[in-house]
């Protein structure tokens, strides 16, 4: 086990204010590799995190049904051999409670944990220029001082409730599922209300569908769900795992978005319709995102290839639910296949065929308000126990622009990205000297990619302290070459075409833009090492 523990700087304390030379926030599954890697170069670091436990994600998101949607084996971290070797996921699309107890292990295994401050939340981080540290203040009112932050915040953290009026007055239990409570939520003889029918949605549905006395489901917008196709791991297949790990992960690598498999490299039209409708049902069996990130290479940029596929799961919707009427207000028709993340389900389209589950489409009667009963839409008054929102998250740039960050001459952050995210290589922002950003916002499985940017960070103020520099941030041309980039990829494709998190269009009043970066891993992998290799090419090192 390599920790570096004793090659530690230790924290010098000035009586007021503790002062390391890194403070990380957030001990998610990015934040718990960058302490690690932090923690190697022998510097001072502390994670500030605001739960009461590690996981990130898979420490909030504890509704019931939660689970991957990437395949268990790629999800995993990848660099440590032993920790691969020890490991053993279940299934082959693992739980939540699965998931965290690996990132508690994780953490155990590594000793991570006096690093690590829990139920510290980050209220602000202002950069004193004259010293050129970061002060950072808990909402506790705690602070601490470091010569670097690290935001590893997540792009899927900063929970969404719509600001429906009434809100506050509902009488029975409100939840929203990006904060679930650690206790278990009893559905038993309850009339419960879903609103929201995203990735979240369609995982927690079929469960509490089954233990409620009553289930209303609340969507504005049908997706494009596709089975997941979960199973267990058996035990042929956990020794293959661990005998072909290295390859594996090559593979991903390898792959645009990080998994296991690639675009097929046919043109949908190119494939005569018989044997292309039999391919569409060879991916429809299989688990996974393959049916989307498998399927032909023109899926999308072609749309007539995209409506193709399209059809082909409208139609699939059809056939499992038993009522016309509800089943064609579950197809989807105003956005293109794949624009939105695609929604893994196990049973979903059947819940609707009980008898305790009501589907009301909010397109043909909009809610008016909460009331202290329920939901009132605008013909009718929903009575309920418990409404869970399962409403999404401020992607990308929420869990970012909730703290207040203030760079070089006071500059505010939030206002900064006003207009979308201004970064340079997603990793730096203008301005804002020694804070980097450890999201993995390229357009990929979030772990593959979340170690890509973890080392290069590490590998940056490695260099910086071989280099005796104390001071990094990128030049405003650079970033604006950058930013300019990053938009022209979206144009051609259909990516950016539904009213998705994907383009902020699930906040009111948010900026359209592509959040991700739409071009392939494998190409961002390239261009951050390019960039290190000519020194840092576009950022100023001082
Ligand atoms: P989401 O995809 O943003 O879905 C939010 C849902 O709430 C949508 O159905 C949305 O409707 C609805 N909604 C939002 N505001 C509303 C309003 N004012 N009135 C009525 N309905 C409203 O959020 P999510 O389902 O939490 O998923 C977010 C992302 O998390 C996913 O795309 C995925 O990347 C990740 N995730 C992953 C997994 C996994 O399997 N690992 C599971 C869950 C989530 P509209 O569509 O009309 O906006």
């Amino acid at each position: 086990m390599a920790t570096s523990l004793q090659q530690q700087t230790p924290t010098v304390s000035t009586g007021l204010v503790d002062q390391y030379d890194v403070i990380i926030i957030g001990g998610g599954l990015t934040g718990l590799y960058q302490l690690y890697r932090i923690r190697e170069l022998g510097l001072s670091v502390r994670v500030f995190e605001d739960g009461g436990g590690v996981g990130g994600t898979w420490y909030w998101n504890r509704y019931p049904g939660c689970r991957f949607d990437s395949e268990s084996e790629t999800y995993g971290y990848s660099w440590s051999e032993e920790l691969l070797q020890e490991w053993e996921w279940k299934e082959h699309f693992s739980g939540q409670p699965e998931n965290e107890r690996y990132l508690n292990y994780v953490a155990d295994k590594f000793n991570l944990r006096p690093n690590i401050q829990l139920h510290a939340r980050v209220k602000s981080a202002i950069y004193d220029e004259k010293a050129n540290r970061w002060d950072v203040q808990l909402v506790s009112g705690q602070r601490a001082r470091a010569r670097f932050v690290i935001a590893a915040v997540g792009i899927l953290s900063a929970d969404y409730t719509p600001p429906f009026t009434g809100l506050e007055t509902f009488k029975g239990r409100s939840l929203h599922t990006g904060k679930w409570p650690r206790e278990k939520v009893d559905f038993a003889g309850k009339r419960v209300g879903v609103v929201g029918t995203g990735a979240t949605a369609v995982q927690l549905i079929p469960i509490v569908a089954k233990e409620a006395a009553h289930l209303t489901v609340f969507q504005r917008t049908a997706n494009y769900c596709a089975p997941l196709r979960n199973s267990l791991v058996t035990p042929e297949t956990q020794k293959q795992f661990k005998a072909n790990y290295k390859s594996m992960f090559k593979k991903c690598n390898e792959t645009p978005t990080g998994f296991v498999y690639d675009f097929d490299p046919r043109k949908t039209f190119e494939v005569p319709k018989e044997e292309r409708l039999a391919r569409y049902e060879e991916l429809w069996a299989k688990p996974g995102f393959e049916k989307w990130l498998g399927n032909f290479h023109d899926i999308m940029t072609n749309p007539e290839a995209n409506e193709d596929f399209a059809e082909f799961i409208r139609d699939k919707i059809r056939a499992r639910v038993k009522d016309p009427v509800v089943a064609e207000k579950l197809v989807p028709k105003d956005h293109p296949f794949g624009s939105k993340r695609i929604p893994l389900e196990t049973n979903y389209y059947e819940a609707y065929n009980q008898d305790n589950v009501v589907l009301v489409d909010l397109k043909e009667t909009p809610v008016e308000r909460i009331t202290p009963k329920g939901i009132k839409t605008s013909n009718k008054e929903y009575e309920f126990d418990i409404i869970i929102y399962a409403t999404g998250f401020d992607a990308v740039t929420g869990a970012l622009t909730r703290i207040d960050i203030r760079g070089e001459g006071g500059q505010s952050f939030k206002d900064k990205w006003a207009d979308g995210p201004r970064t340079y290589l997603g990793l730096q922002t203008a301005g804002f000297p020694n804070f980097f950003i450890a999201n993995s916002a390229a357009f990929c499985n979030f772990p593959r990619c979340a170690e890509t940017v973890v080392e290069w960070i590490a590998n940056c103020i490695g260099y910086m302290g071989k280099k005796n520099l104390q001071r990094i941030v990128p030049t405003p041309a650079a970033e604006e070459a950058w930013v300019e980039h990053a938009n022209a990829l979206t144009e051609g494709t259909l990516f950016a075409k539904g009213n998705s998190w994907f383009v902020g269009a699930n906040i009111p009043g948010k900026k359209r833009v592509f959040l991700l970066y739409a071009n392939t891993a494998p190409a961002y992998r390239k261009k951050c090492a390019e960039v290190a290799a000519k020194g840092y090419e576009g950022f100023v090192l001082q």
